[in-house]
């Protein structure tokens, strides 16, 4: 049994956020004691996305408009399912992606649909808006109060600067349970500033989550890339022939290639664990069977 958990990969100052990550891998490690892989998955998960210094749930990066808009995935090894993009107002993103793949047909819903899909099934109404985000995030805020076409045209003008001073802070999680099997999940805001509708990496099955019998992994970082490389599905894979660690950093030589800042969190059915970032720095933790506490980097300061 294990679990590895992300808070995301930093770009420049790497935030404190020991505490969330720590509390995600005894939250997993305890629900694999009685449960499965994906229930650890989802709960590690809720964690993180109740924590407003990391930017998934409560405390998400709001879009260009100052609305913000939740994505999520999750999956198991046997190839099932599920996400949701640009929902909103729901406290754990996690929960709906796995009420859309135990419960539809489909394996996305997005913006409205997804909205409606989860107040239909009983989700309440919540407001991830953190106060901690408004002071960090204050001039994007501001700025989002001016009239709509001006903050366009200021989002056209800068659109091609790459992100280099963020903490990105999207989160995940990976887990072994004690019958061999693995599930994946990610959950994030996106990234500052982005426009009302963009869908990055993470809900999206293969490119921020995948899962399947060799491995589980989840990424972080900058979405558009991980999206063209397809990268979660493509360090999944080659885990069926080399370790986790290899795997991972394998992936990491291709976003290298390619200028992509992101980081990845794997496992492999063998037990191993990955992890890897590329121009930047990874903040994840694990809690492996034998382990007598979790491991966090960057540990607490
Ligand atoms: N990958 C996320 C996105 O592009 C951002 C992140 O990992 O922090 O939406």
């Amino acid at each position: 049994m294990l679990i590895i958990v992300h808070g995301g990969i930093c770009v420049e100052e790497i935030p404190d956020v020991f505490e969330p990550l720590y509390r995600a891998c005894l939250t997993g490690m305890n629900v694999l004691q009685e449960k499965n892989a994906v229930d650890a998955v989802e709960e590690a998960v809720k964690v993180l996305e109740d924590d407003p210094r990391l930017n998934a749930g409560t405390g998400a990066f709001p879009n260009l408009l100052g609305e913000v808009e939740l994505s999520a995935s999750i999956m198991k090894d046997d190839l099932s399912c599920g996400g949701v993009a640009a929902i909103k107002n729901v406290r754990h993103p996690i929960s709906v992606a796995r009420a859309v793949m135990e419960r539809t047909r489909h394996i996305l819903l997005v913006g409205e649909g997804a909205n409606l899909f989860a107040r239909l099934l009983g989700f309440e109404e919540y407001n991830p808006v953190a106060e901690l985000t408004v002071r960090t995030l204050k001039k994007s805020i501001e700025r989002a109060s001016q009239e709509r076409d001006s903050i366009y045209h200021y989002y056209l003008k800068r659109a091609r600067e790459r992100l280099r001073r963020l903490h990105l802070g999207t989160v995940g999680a990976v887990a072994l349970d004690a019958s061999g099997h693995i599930a994946a999940g990610t959950s994030t805001g996106g990234i500052e500033m982005q426009l009302p509708g963009r869908v990055g990496d993470s809900p999206i099955i293969g490119c921020g989550t995948f899962a399947w019998e060799w491995g589980g992994v989840s990424m972080t970082g900058e979405g558009e890339g991980i999206v063209t490389l397809g990268l979660a599905r493509k360090i999944a894979e080659w885990m069926e022939k080399m370790s986790a660690q290899e795997a991972v950093n394998q992936g990491m030589e291709l976003a290298r290639r390619f200028g992509v800042v992101c980081g990845a969190i794997a496992v492999r059915k063998t037990g191993e664990i990955g992890f890897g970032e590329c121009g930047g720095r990874l903040t994840f933790g694990y809690f492996t069977e034998g382990m007598e506490s979790p491991r966090v980097f960057p540990p607490s300061s």
